[in-house]
């Protein structure tokens, strides 16, 4: 035997005893998305290498360490989307449909990061993304969120997440706390863990994120982000908070909550939960009203997020178990050489809209019964060469043993009945 190859690390497939799950999970998500008149875009896996790194921004982790990046034959620098909202965010601009319009749209697909695996996080991995363009407003960040929330009570799970708030205001505002925050910091550089002394010079607001002791030790005194807003950031946010409390919906506001991407402003937000260890961000957003000018659009505001996929279907998983995918109807026994005529039995009973599993490899009488009982269908048919002569089945109750037979004219409505 020749040897096996494997899936590359941190790239899974999705099994036959898990698709049922991760499809009934989206189609919830979808039958809300089409509530909020929020529609589908499709955008390519693969762009150019300069749309992540203009889009994402050269100081994100994202873009610095984690694309899958190569050059094609034509020495053309390319990557595997590690998220969605630059490919959307190209693709409106090059059709023209962000210049002075509004867009509720959202995609769902695989991105790709170069990250260590582990529970939650992978290299192939899913999220569902959402983008509204046109609108700068408190209240239709508040509609986003509000979506979300229905996201989490139509899975069940209200009680197992965190709406976590914030707002970083604009560039200016951010731009000034991250010259305090340096200069603060500059004292204290060698208590500081490697990443953020890196990121004093790159990146300095991300290192509020630090998971290091120490380095939240330092931070415990530093400038906050909140004494250098402007009035308007402070204003909107305000009325964001005000408008979710007035519609029932509870949050935690976190103001170290900064988010890894560059291009957001104001509004930024997390839904977390306590359910999935380290990987505790369900999904998460912001409002981002440069990065359309960025990409060399006309500047249109936006507001979106990402979900992360395969720690939704954890979480589920986690608190509800797995879903099983749905057995057969009706599962048909074939005795003897009455192929042709099964295939037309089962056909009839398709397009009546019954699922049908039809146990074409035949065998023996006691096997085909431990089958049909093992494949969950409550009823069997039972074919053999009499039956199909006499154009009639037999029908079997699998939980009492119960049996009759019918004839084929009949079978649709007996079934239903
Ligand atoms: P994290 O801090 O966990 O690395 P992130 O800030 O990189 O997350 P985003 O870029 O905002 O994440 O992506 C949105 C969501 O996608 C995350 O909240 C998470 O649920 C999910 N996600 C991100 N990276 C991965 C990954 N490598 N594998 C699985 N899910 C991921
Ligand atoms: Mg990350």
């Amino acid at each position: 035997m020749s040897k096996v190859i494997k899936s590359l690390r941190g790239f899974n497939d999705v099994l036959p005893q898990d698709t049922y799950q991760f499809n009934s999970v989206l189609r919830t998500l979808e039958q809300i998305l089409a509530q909020y008149c929020i529609n589908e875009i499709k955008v390519p896996y693969l762009e150019s290498t300069a749309l992540f790194a203009r889009g994402v921004g050269e100081a994100t982790d994202i873009v610095e360490k984690e694309m899958f990046s190569f050059t094609t034959n034509d020495q053309e620098s390319v990557s595997l989307r590690p998220e969605g909202t630059a490919g959307t965010m190209r693709a409106c601009i090059e059709h023209g449909l962000s210049y002075n319009q509004e867009q509720r749209l959202y995609y769902f697909g695989p991105m790709f990061r170069y990250e260590r695996p582990q529970k939650g996080r992978y290299r192939q991995f899913h999220q569902l993304g959402v983008e509204i363009l046109g609108i700068r407003n408190p209240a239709l960040d508040a509609e986003v969120l509000l979506m979300c929330a229905e996201f989490w009570q139509a899975l069940g799970l209200s009680e197992y997440v965190t709406l976590e708030i914030n707002t970083i205001g604009t560039s200016e505002a951010r731009a000034n706390y991250g010259k305090a925050l340096v200069a603060y910091l500059e004292a204290y550089k060698d208590q500081l863990d490697a990443d953020s002394q890196r990121r004093l010079t790159s990146n300095p607001l991300r290192i509020l994120d630090s998971k290091d002791a120490n380095t939240q030790a330092v931070l415990a005194n530093a400038p906050v982000l909140a004494d250098f807003l402007d009035q308007e950031s402070k204003d909107y946010f305000e009325q964001l908070k005000a408008i979710l409390t007035a519609n029932g919906q509870e949050f935690v506001v976190n103001p170290k909550l900064v988010r890894g991407l560059d291009y957001y402003n104001d509004t930024v937000f997390e839904w977390t939960t306590t359910r999935l260890g380290a990987q505790a961000t369900v999904c998460a957003g912001g409002r981002y009203d440069r990065l359309v000018e960025i990409l060399g659009g006309h500047a249109t505001p936006g507001f979106g997020f990402g979900l992360g996929y395969e720690r939704l279907l954890l979480l589920i998983e986690e608190v509800q178990g797995k879903q099983e995918t749905p057995s057969a109807d009706v599962f048909i026994i074939n005795e003897g050489d009455v192929a042709s005529y099964s295939l037309k039995v089962a056909l009839q009973l398709r397009q009546a809209g019954f699922k049908v599993l039809n146990n074409l490899a035949g065998g023996k009488l006691k096997k085909q019964f431990t089958k049909a009982d093992k494949s969950g269908a409550p009823l069997a048919l039972i074919i053999n060469p009499e039956l199909s002569a006499a154009n009639q089945v037999n029908v079997k109750r699998l939980a009492t043993g119960e049996q009759e037979t019918v004839d084929l004219a009949n079978l649709v409505a007996s079934l239903k009945a």
